[in-house]
């Protein structure tokens, strides 16, 4: 019989809201953050620090 894993820590990647690239992969824990992350990082291909939202990883 097969286990099924209940999953509150969830991999998302983090995409630069300038070129769309996703630059970073993070994890978040469902309970505890359920709003959409948005973080202030470093964009290599833009060469500055740009906006990067939370995309899903498949
Ligand atoms: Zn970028």
């Amino acid at each position: 019989m097969a286990t099924k894993k209940k999953q509150t820590i969830e991999i998302i990647a983090l995409a630069c809201s300038e070129c769309k690239r996703r630059n970073y992969t993070t994890t978040k824990n469902r309970k505890t953050q359920q709003e959409k992350l948005e973080l202030s990082k470093y964009c290599k291909w833009d060469r500055k620090h740009t906006l990067h939202k939370e995309t899903k990883v498949k």
